[in-house]
């Protein structure tokens, strides 16, 4: 042993010996729920587990690395190996999660209350799974590679210890992708990242000052289109989920996914439109916030008024109805409605969730009797994966044989392809409902409406072995960003506003995005406000004098 640590070795080694010491001692739930998460333990699955593991140690790898010189390297890996057996720990002992709360609990704690989580059996744990490793990472005696060459060889480490594992992770994404967005709970069990991600999270909240709300459009008021007004108007806004561009035979897809839309009189289906994100997190706050796709900024749009509060504040009444999981703030001053939780006898629900239809449920009524001019968010479950085939009832299941699982390995691609286009098959059908009830809407009770649509982002389904959504923008496929947008207006709702739909039906193939819903939404309701910037306005042009 003195032998042993009388020898240089080099700090490289040593990086390394830690990072896989971290992927074991200090993971063991993590292990064993993904396990679990992936199936159970069996001799087939071997390459996967091991691949995940090499992952991990190669991603531990390429973190730690950064800290490889020398008076810098000790301190941060032995931080790491105790913090990461304490987290190991907690949540062994407690079945905690390490997040924000547990950090802030642990800072704002009095000392009594800390003292009760401390005892014997947890110093004797810390001190064999953290300490013992951290005593001899304090006695090595390192060698440090030297000057610029010594750089190069770090940054050369930690790309290809990146590259290795973006390799693995392309070979296994099709278990791993639906494995991991099922058991989210993986993310806070790998340690030490959670403690690092969590103190990180802590530490935000604690240092930001609370920023005031920007108010945004304040002057926003209903255009001379709007005079003499006779009839109330009702907008519905359809907001979508994972809803492709690609599988829509609107679209030109090959399978009939749209047969009761394409039979739609009037309906105006535009072919090219971009989404701003690839995820719902960052494309709905985006696509309310009225920033462009380059100019998004997550942190100004949670303190700035959006789409719904200039329409507010032009004196029409705003309402969300959610079948998703909620609004991510877009609707916070708003009416909301959460219809996603089976209620008592709600008959679009199954056991566990509610199909898209259940966001109908009442509207006829509440059109009726609104006194006022209705802008009406319908927010869809859609086609959220990896479990397609729970997201519509039993008569939509046209395409087939269906993948009825979430663990992707189980099924061949064809079958989840099939499971994704009875999604849309359902989405069109529910559009086609939403546009019957608006329809039926103008001519009984005397409104005037009009629904747009259009999906969060796009989902890949297979191509280039890659599945769900999320990729960084810069490399997304167009699978993932390419999605859907149609508009429906009854006769009513474009005479008083005077839209031309030749000129809009011309204007199908142009390429649109997200950054045109906002503007094109004051447009089309004829709302004059200085936010609105014509050029993104795809009514602009196509509204007569
Ligand atoms: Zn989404």
């Amino acid at each position: 042993m003195q032998n042993l640590l009388s020898r240089r070795i080099s700090a490289n080694l040593l990086v390394f010996s830690v990072a896989l010491l971290l992927a074991t001692i200090g993971n063991f739930n993590f292990w064993s729920d993904f396990v679990h998460a992936v199936g159970g333990f069996s001799l087939a699955r071997l390459p996967l587990l091991a691949g995940s593991f090499a992952i991990v140690v190669l991603l531990f790898y390429a973190l730690l690395m950064p800290f490889s010189f020398r008076f810098v390297v000790k301190p941060a890996l032995i931080v790491f190996l105790l913090t990461a057996s304490a987290s190991a720990w907690f949540i062994n002992e407690y079945g905690v999660v390490i997040d924000k709360a547990i950090i802030q609990s642990l800072f704002e704690t009095d000392t009594r209350e800390a003292a009760e989580l401390l005892n014997w059996r947890m110093l004797l744990f810390v001190a064999l799974t953290g300490g013992l490793p951290s005593l001899l990472v304090a006695r090595a005696q390192l060698r440090f590679p030297q000057g610029a060459r010594g750089l190069a060889q770090r940054a050369g480490t930690v790309a290809a210890a990146l590259a290795l594992s973006t390799v693995l992770l392309v070979l296994m994404f099709k278990t791993l992708a639906p494995t991991v967005r099922e058991h989210r709970e993986l993310r806070y069990l790998l340690t030490p990242t959670n403690a690092v991600q969590a103190l990180n999270g802590y530490l935000h909240n604690r240092w930001s000052t609370p920023v005031p709300l920007q108010q945004i459009g304040r002057d926003a008021v209903k255009g001379k289109h709007w005079a003499g007004q006779t009839k109330r108007t009702v907008t519905v806004i359809v907001v979508g989920e994972t809803a492709r561009a690609a599988n829509f035979s609107l679209n030109g897809y090959a399978r009939d996914t749209n047969p009761r839309l394409a039979s739609e009189q009037g309906l105006i289906n535009f072919a090219r439109v971009q989404s701003c994100g690839t995820a719902t997190a960052v494309s709905v706050p985006c696509v309310f916030s009225g920033m462009t796709r380059e100019r998004y900024d997550d942190t100004r749009a949670k303190h700035q008024e959006g789409l719904l509060d200039v329409l507010k504040h032009a004196g029409l009444r705003v309402l969300w109805r959610d079948n998703n999981s909620g609004c991510k703030g877009v609707c916070d001053r708003v009416e909301f409605v959460d219809v996603s939780s089976p209620g008592a006898g709600s008959r679009h629900c199954s056991e566990d969730e509610c199909y898209d239809e259940d966001l109908l449920e009442g509207l006829p009524a509440l059109i009726r009797q609104s006194k006022q001019d209705l802008v009406i968010v319908l927010h869809q479950k859609g086609s959220h994966g990896p479990a397609y085939a729970h997201r519509y009832p039993a008569g939509f299941g046209r395409f087939g044989p269906v993948c009825t699982s979430s663990e992707f390995e189980t099924c061949t691609r064809e079958s989840i392809v099939a499971a994704y286009d009875n999604t849309i098959l359902y989405t069109d059908s529910f559009l086609a409902e939403t546009i019957a009830l608006l329809r039926k809407a103008a001519g009984e009770s005397e409104v005037d409406t009009s629904m747009l649509y259009f999906s969060d982002h796009g989902e890949s389904l297979g191509e280039n072995n890659m599945y769900l959504h999320g990729a960084p923008y810069l490399f997304a496929p167009s699978e993932q960003t390419h999605v859907p947008m149609m508009l429906w207006m009854s006769d009513g709702f474009s005479q008083r506003f005077r839209i031309d739909r030749a000129c809009l039906q011309a204007r199908r193939d142009q390429p649109l995005s997200h950054d045109n819903v906002f503007h094109s939404v004051l447009g089309m309701l004829n709302v004059e406000t200085a936010v609105l910037n014509p050029k993104l306005d795809l009514f602009h042009a196509c509204v007569r004098n």
